[in-house]
């Protein structure tokens, strides 16, 4: 039975159809002439509309109000019965509101709203957290069409955050709808707010399409034809007021390569003007620090490293700054390719600032750099900490070390970017997992500069191609493929509590048996506290909306340093907390204790996530995985197996079988690697959350383009925007993707991973 009570003809019909007395006579209100994209909003739609688009969505063009795209198209011809309802699908039900009821959640901030619909052949029941202001909306007796994904909650069956439009309080007839028309039209629902529901967004956006005048086409003639592409206006109409699905459909595809296309030529671009800016070259020296530094290294370099560290030293040879992304595993040897490239700068007398994520980092850096240079090296190029706690002695020195030059290598956190930290050459600016830090902070650091540094940003996270390309696209990426020799395997599993509850004990009998064995084991855990699940967590924890995941208490470091001393599988083993509400020498010393092997286990949070180093540990066991992403799973997994120990990796989880939360887990353990983890992540993410972007408006999101699906897409337009480039390069005879691009600029599109 897929065709429940439609809307009683006449008597409800949903505000976009022009139906709502107060709509209908709100448009007269409205201002009535031509608009561009470029037309004021308050021109547009008047000064009280667009103030409310400025507020929930900052919002100043009738462009901009263009550009929000509907999330999705509900229609109401397909519509499901609560009666039957297939659980982990996607279904558009039209229901009634019963009951809407907000509590607070148990075992953490916020609250959760309840709100039971009902259709007449059944119930379900939607669930919405920290959204309590859609009880104002949400109101019994109310009714409208509900979309979004069953999922089955304790037994029943459940909506988590789905999409709705109401219909109208009074459901009066809707004198004049084309009731067949009305019927078939897909309906768009839009990113909509608390102040901004969806309904209300598509009545603003009909009145304005219609008087849309001539639109610039930022994507040449030649290149839409070539595409298939539609005009940009036909594109506009076709998304915000579709007749049917293939319209909306044609307009996506086209605004869809439109937004790479305009993306892809501003990184060109931008990757042009940073070429043409004059940075120091620094040829390689022969007999210099760096071909000592090599030539008293232990280990033979793995090809990759070697190949990467070429790139880097014919970049640093060119007078023009080096932008260049080093990726590669954890322990793939990253920071010896860094090290080389500074020794490098410093053969030419250069100093390079080498910026970390954390004060732990930090000062670990610090210590394998010295460790790495030898004391001969060390005592010449002086290798030097500056973070924020230092004495006020220390950081005279050191600032006068920097500032004087003694110093070739500077390596701090934050506190680099002081106002009071200067060089007295900087040459090359080292990054440190990159996504911790932002443009504008990178940006800062090479102001330090008398002319542009060169710049090496590292990360471990494995970045899939298509997502170099969007982010980084100004940017030249290197690869680290291959682990040094010698790496022994990390055994993962997933320890599913869910259906094995038992096994809990088995994991500390593990855990036993590597401290009875000499070895080191990490536990971490998602929170400090059942009050800090936010801690100071430096990933970026998967954004589903999963209801169970939510709603069950996360495991915290308290608890479990707790049972771990009372256990006595483990009585005797030296045991430790870390987490970022320690004291940072607290931390520092923790960590040291358990480089040292002086304590056996310790219980964590992601403090130790990226970099450390102790290669005598041997386990990795990570309680509530569900609650990490990909990435964070497969980072914490290489702490471990990094000497010549074998390396343990447990993903402890309760989340149940199937769930998007589980598969990610066990995405995580059945593949050592990181590159294909990286590809398997963009599939098991939900649309849009792959850059961490907020997809609900504003003018710095990714509106339409998926890297996890446009991948050829991207690169499609990529190559199109490089032709076009290189027959004008000033876009002189390209002013509508020139303007794109200005207004582009603005976004701050490179900075999506930065910001995650
Ligand atoms: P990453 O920063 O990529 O995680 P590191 O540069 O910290 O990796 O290297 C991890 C460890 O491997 C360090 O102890 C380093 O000295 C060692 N190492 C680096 N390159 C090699 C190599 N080619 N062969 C053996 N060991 C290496
Ligand atoms: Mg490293």
């Amino acid at each position: 039975m897929a065709q429940p009570r439609a809307p009683r003809s006449g008597s409800v019909a949903p505000s976009t159809a022009r139906s709502d007395p107060t709509a209908a006579s709100a448009s007269p209100s409205l201002p009535q002439g031509r608009v561009s994209l470029h037309t004021p909003l308050t021109a547009a739609i008047g000064e009280r509309q667009a103030a409310a688009f400025a507020r929930a969505f900052g919002y100043q063009s009738a462009g901009d109000l263009l550009s929000h795209y509907p999330r999705r198209y509900a229609h109401r011809g397909e519509l499901t019965a609560l009666a039957d309802l297939p659980a982990g699908e996607d279904v558009t039900i039209v229901a009634e509101v019963k009951r809407c009821e907000s509590r607070p959640m148990r075992q953490r901030r916020g609250s959760i709203l309840e709100v039971t619909i009902s259709d007449g052949t059944g119930v379900l029941s939607l669930t919405f957290f920290n959204q309590a202001w859609r009880a104002n909306e949400l109101i019994p007796g109310r009714r409208g069409i509900f979309a979004g994904k069953v999922n089955r909650y304790k037994g029943s069956l459940q909506l988590t955050h789905p999409d709705y439009e109401l219909f109208d309080d009074d459901g009066m007839g809707a004198p004049g709808t084309d009731v067949e028309a009305w019927q078939s039209h897909p309906i768009p629902i839009y990113p909509a707010t608390s102040t901004l529901p969806s309904w209300k967004i598509a009545r603003v956006v009909r009145e304005v399409v219609p008087r849309l005048g001539t639109v610039d086409d930022p994507v040449p003639q030649h290149v839409a034809k070539e595409r298939g592409l539609e005009t940009f206006a036909d594109a506009l109409r076709g998304i915000h007021v579709p007749t049917s699905d293939t319209d909306w459909r044609r307009a996506r595809d086209t605004l869809r390569y439109q937004e790479a296309f305009v993306l892809q030529a501003a990184l060109l671009q931008e990757r042009e003007r940073l070429r043409e800016t004059a940075a120091t070259a620094r040829m390689p020296v022969p007999g210099g620090y760096a071909a000592r530094f090599d030539s008293q290294l232990t280990f033979e370099l793995t090809d990759d490293q070697r190949a990467v560290g070429e790139q880097i030293a014919h970049d640093l040879a060119q007078p023009v700054p080096m932008n260049r992304l080093v990726q590669g595993e954890v322990g793939s040897g990253k920071t010896v390719v860094a090290l080389r490239a500074m020794l490098q700068v410093a053969d030419n007398g250069g100093q390079s600032a080498f910026l970390a994520p954390t004060e732990v980092l930090a000062s670990q850096h610090l210590r394998s750099i010295v460790a790495a240079l030898g004391p001969d090296l060390s005592a010449e190029l002086m290798p030097t900490l500056i973070t924020g706690r230092l004495t006020a002695a220390e950081r005279k020195k050191a600032l006068l070390r920097s500032v004087s030059g003694q110093a070739q290598i500077v390596v701090g956190t934050h506190a680099l970017l002081g106002e009071n930290v200067s060089f007295f050459d900087l040459g090359l600016v080292v990054v440190d997992e990159q996504h911790r830090f932002g443009v504008e902070q990178r940006d800062v650091l090479r102001g330090k500069a008398s002319s542009p540094p060169h710049q090496l940003v590292l990360t471990a996270t494995p970045i899939p191609r298509t997502v170099a390309m969007t982010v980084f696209g100004d940017l030249d990426v290197s690869t680290i493929a291959q682990l040094p020799a010698g790496r022994q395997r990390i055994e993962s599993f997933v320890v599913p509590l869910a259906e094995h509850p038992r096994w809990e004990q088995r994991i500390w009998e593990r855990a036993s048996e590597e401290i009875a064995a000499g070895h080191q084991v990490f536990v971490v855990c998602p929170a400090i506290s059942p009050k800090e699940v936010e801690e100071d967590d430096l990933g970026e924890p998967p954004d589903d909306t999963d209801a169970d995941r939510q709603a069950k208490p996360v495991v915290t470091v308290e608890q479990t340093i707790a049972a771990v001393r009372a256990n006595p599988l483990l009585a005797g083993a030296r045991v430790a907390a870390l987490h970022g509400r320690m004291p940072a020498d607290e931390k520092d010393s923790v960590m040291r204790a358990f480089a040292a092997g002086a304590i056996d286990l310790v219980v964590a949070t992601t403090v130790i996530e990226v970099g450390v180093d102790v290669p005598n540990a041997s386990a990795m066991i990570v309680l509530d995985a569900d609650r990490f992403g990909v990435s964070q799973l497969h980072q914490l997994r290489g702490r471990v197996g990094r000497g010549s120990v074998a390396g343990l990796c447990l993903f402890v989880t309760t989340a149940e079988a199937g769930t998007l939360a589980r598969e990610r887990v066990e995405a995580v353990a059945a593949t050592l690697d990181g590159f294909a983890l990286a590809e398997a992540d963009l599939d098991l993410r939900r649309e849009g959350d792959v850059l961490g972007s907020n997809q609900s408006g504003g003018r710095s999101s990714l509106r339409l383009l998926r890297v996890a699906r446009d991948g050829d897409l991207i690169e499609t337009a990529r190559a199109d925007a490089a032709s076009v480039l290189e027959n004008d390069g000033g876009l002189q005879r390209h002013r509508a993707l020139a303007s794109a691009i200005a207004d582009r600029l603005t976004d701050r599109s490179r900075d999506f991973l930065a910001r995650a």
